[in-house]
């Protein structure tokens, strides 16, 4: 293989002039803070939320720092606490378990399966050990969510959705985020939309909302939201709710609303790479691709497949064969975190837990990043890259 890509992983689209110009006016009138507000005035993140409300069709909805403080703050808002135990995924990033962690609350890892989607049938066994269930659809592979709520429903787990990677993705028509009892999304540069950092919580829950409103620091100005719950629902919990400040600003939402706009026009060009990427890789001998379901509209803002049964050596050298042709792709199955790829074994913040039908999936999976500024040739030839030193390792082991 002599080609070689020249292309940047993590090289964003700059943002649509609609979304600077709206800055720029946040600039020049210089209100960023979302509570300060001319007379009459609706500002840019009580906007945003009502805006993102309506998008995915939640009651109540709000802007936060980011989405790891989403997921703190709806942990907190549906009562886990200190020692508590919070089922979640084996295979998702450390903001997954570092929310828990964050409320003094215990992570139990549920596994993963070839669909990288959490195990279902692992998730029954375990629906006894914990009161609430931290989703993460990681790498925006969505799991049969109809099953899933049935399980939890019967067991009385409370669901809150981490949708860092399926912001636009939804499930037999319900957008995700909208089953569980809280969904939470992240704003950050490399997730849907782009905002640097910040982070959007909906449900349609108002204890929850409320809560969440008066966690994220409101300073008693809840009435300045265009998607919250009424000031009835405050008073039963303003008193007993402790500030812990993670408000987004109106800079931020300013930039974030027109994005979310095309929001669904992006999803279709990250699609488009996404199936460019799987067509070039499809029958390549020793790698599997991941198929995905009917029920499921996904995002594919990145890939993954899965070298199943290869030994770590050999995986390492097609990482470092298609390193040497410009193609950046990471592993999930290191022994040492590197970058955002991490095993559940390297939290060890969390008690030690041994999922042995998980470890031989995660020690196959490789994942890569799709920026929107790769173009449909470009998709092609990484394709080709990847297609021909995975074929090369392959016959040679
Ligand atoms: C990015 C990410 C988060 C958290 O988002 P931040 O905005 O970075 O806090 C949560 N879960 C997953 C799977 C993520 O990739």
């Amino acid at each position: 293989m002599s080609e070689k890509f020249t292309g940047s992983f993590t090289q964003q689209e700059a943002l649509p002039e609609a979304a600077i110009e709206a800055a720029m006016t946040v600039m020049r009138h210089g209100r960023l803070h979302r509570y300060n507000v001319a007379e009459g005035e609706l500002g840019e993140t009580a906007l945003l939320e009502q805006e993102f409300a309506t998008q995915v069709g939640a009651k109540y909805c709000l802007a936060v720092a980011s989405g790891g403080y989403a997921m703190a703050t709806a942990l907190r808002a549906v009562g886990v606490g200190h020692g508590d135990k919070v089922l979640t995924n084996a295979f998702t990033l450390a903001p997954v378990p570092g929310s828990i962690a964050s409320v003094g609350a215990e992570p139990v890892f549920v596994g993963v399966t070839e669909d990288l989607t959490i195990d279902l049938a692992d998730l029954a066994t375990k629906a006894d050990q914990a009161k609430v269930l931290m989703l993460s659809h990681m790498r925006g592979h969505l799991c049969d969510m109809d099953r899933l709520m049935q399980i939890c429903d019967a067991a009385g787990i409370t669901v809150i959705e981490d949708c860092a990677h399926t912001m636009g993705a939804s499930w037999n028509g319900v957008a995700s985020g909208r089953q569980g009892a809280v969904g939470c999304y992240s704003c950050q540069t490399y997730k849907h939309v782009n905002s640097g950092e910040g982070g959007l919580f909906v449900t349609d829950d108002a204890e929850i909302a409320a809560r969440a409103i008066m966690l994220s620091g409101s300073y008693m100005l809840y009435e300045r939201h265009l998607a919250a719950p009424g000031p009835e629902v405050f008073e039963r919990v303003k008193y007993e709710t402790p500030n812990i400040s993670g408000r987004m600003d109106n800079l931020r939402a300013a930039i974030l609303r027109p994005q979310l706009a095309d929001l669904y026009a992006q999803v279709e060009r990250w699609n488009a790479r996404y199936q460019e990427l799987e067509a070039g890789l499809r029958d390549t001998p020793g790698l599997t691709v991941v198929e995905r379901p009917e029920a499921e509209i996904y995002v594919g803002s990145s890939i993954q497949f899965l070298l199943l049964d290869w030994s770590a050596e050999a995986v390492a050298e097609v990482i470092s064969r298609c390193a040497k042709h410009g193609v950046e792709l990471k592993w999930f199955g290191g022994a040492e975190p590197a970058g955002f790829t991490s095993r559940y074994d390297s939290w060890r913040y969390a008690e030690a837990q041994s999922l042995p039908k998980s470890d031989r999936i995660l020690a196959g999976i490789v994942d890569m990043r799709v920026p929107l500024t790769f173009s449909l040739e470009d998709c092609a030839q990484i394709a080709r890259i990847i297609r021909a030193e995975v074929s090369a390792v392959y016959q040679s082991g």
